[in-house]
C-alpha cells in the first residue's frame, strides 16, 4: 500500500532576497516498508521535500502546485492539531544534528520515555539496547551533551521510532559524524526501519554510502525527481546524464576514461519553474528540445525525466570509441 503519494509538488520560497522555486514538479511514492534514498547535490530540494512529508515547511514556503498524500490525505489539507496527530503516530524525523534535536537539559532517559506509549526504566533501557548503545544504564542516565555525535544520533533514531512510525524521514542523518562511524548509524537506520516495517526516507549527498542500505535509490536535480530504481539498477545502469555524471563524480565509481571528474557547471538555482529540462545546461547530451520543453517521466518504474532516455547508450559508444 501507498503510504507517501508525492503528486507534482511544487514549493517555492518568498524571501526579502527573491524567489526560489525548490520544488518544480516533484513526485515520488514509498509503500509501506520501502527503504528509499534520495540524493542529490545541494539546493536540489531534498530538506524541502521531506519538512514538507512531515507538514513543517517553514511560513515562506508555499505550494504552488500539485499534492504530497499520506495515508491517502493531503497533508496540505489538515489542520494544524490534526498534523501534529499525524506526527506523533505515523511520522518521525531525524536530523543532522541529533545532540541539538535533544533537549540539553534533561538526562535521556526522561526524553525518551517522554515518546514511549508504555514508559518506564526497563522499556527505556531496552530501547536504548535496540539501537546498540553500550552501558544502557549510564546513557540514560547522561545529559545530551555527556555522549559523542554518534551515541546522540543512536538517541535521536531510539526517539524517532519509539511509536513505530509509519514513515520515518532522516535528513542527512550522518552528515555531521565521523567517517568511521557513519556506516554503522546507516545500517542501524536501515535494520531499525526493516525491523519495526518503517518505511525510510532518507536524503542524503553521500550516494554510495547509502546504496548499501537502501530499496530504492531516487535521484533528485533542480527540485523534480529524475530518475529512480532499485540501487544496483541505477548504479549499474544510469540512465538520466545526471546520474550519469553523479556516479562519475564519485571516487572509487568506475569512470569514463578511468580518470575521476565532476560534473562541469553549477545546480540551477530556479527562481519559477524552469522552461526545459533544468540539467540542459550542463548536459553534454543535450539537444534543442532540451532547452524549451519540460521533459515528462518514462512510462517504467524508472520514471526518467530525460528526452533522449533510450538513446544514450549508443552515443556513448560512439562518444567514447576513438578515445581508448
Ligand atoms: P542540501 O543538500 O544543501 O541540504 P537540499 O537538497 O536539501 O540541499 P533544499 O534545502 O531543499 O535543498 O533547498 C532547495 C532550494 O530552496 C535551494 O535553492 C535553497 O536555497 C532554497 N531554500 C531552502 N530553504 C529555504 C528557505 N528557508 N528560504 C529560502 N530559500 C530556501
Ligand atoms: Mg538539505
Amino acid at each position: 500500500m501507498t503510504l507517501l503519494d508525492v503528486r507534482d509538488l511544487a514549493v517555492r520560497y518568498d524571501t526579502p532576497h527573491g524567489v526560489s522555486q525548490a520544488l518544480d514538479g516533484a513526485s515520488l511514492t514509498v509503500a509501506a516498508g520501502e527503504l528509499v534514498a534520495v540524493v542529490g547535490e545541494s539546493g536540489s530540494g531534498k530538506s524541502t521535500l521531506g519538512m514538507a512529508v512531515l507538514g513543517l515547511l517553514p511560513a515562506s514556503a508555499q505550494r504552488v502546485a500539485g499534492d504530497l498524500l499520506v495515508d491517502g490525505s493531503s497533508v496540505f489539507g489538515l489542520a494544524p492539531a490534526e498534523l501534529r496527530g499525524l506526527r506523533r503516530t505515523r511520522l518521525g524525523l531525524v536530523l543532522q544534528d541529533a545532540a541539538g534535536s535533544l533537549d540539553p537539559t534533561r538526562r535521556i532517559g526522561r526524553q525518551l520515555a517522554e515518546h514511549l506509549d508504555r514508559p518506564g526504566h526497563a522499556a527505556v533501557l531496552s530501547r536504548l539496547e535496540q539501537v546498540r548503545l553500550p552501558d544502557v544504564e549510564r546513557v540514560a542516565r547522561s545529559y545530551p551533551h555527556q555522549l559523542s555525535g554518534g551515541m546522540a544520533q543512536r538517541v535521536a533514531i531510539a526517539i524517532a521510532l519509539a511509536r513505530s512510525p509509519g514513515l520515518l524521514v532522516a535528513d542527512e542523518p550522518t552528515a555531521a559524524l565521523d567517517t568511521e562511524i557513519k556506516h554503522d548509524v546507516l545500517r542501524l537506520l536501515a535494520d531499525s526501519c526493516r525491523e519495526r516495517r518503517t518505511a525510510l526516507l532518507v536524503l542524503t549527498h553521500d550516494l554510495t554510502g547509502i546504496a548499501a542500505y537502501c530499496t530504492r535509490l531516487v535521484v533528485m536535480y533542480g527540485g523534480r525527481v529524475v530518475e529512480t530504481g532499485p540501487p544496483e539498477e541505477v548504479l549499474e545502469r544510469p540512465r538520466h546524464p545526471y546520474t550519469r555524471g553523479l556516479l562519475h563524480a564519485v571516487p572509487g565509481q568506475e569512470t569514463v576514461g578511468g580518470t575521476l571528474r565532476s560534473i562541469a557547471g553549477s545546480p540551477p538555482v530556479l527562481t519559477g519553474p524552469s522552461a526545459g529540462c533544468a540539467f540542459a545546461p550542463r548536459c553534454e547530451f543535450r539537444i534543442d528540445r532540451c532547452g524549451g520543453v519540460r521533459p515528462e517521466p518514462s512510462d517504467d518504474a524508472a520514471r526518467v525525466l530525460c528526452h533522449r532516455d533510450g538513446e544514450l547508450d549508443a552515443v556513448v559508444t560512439l562518444h567514447e570509441a576513438p578515445e581508448v
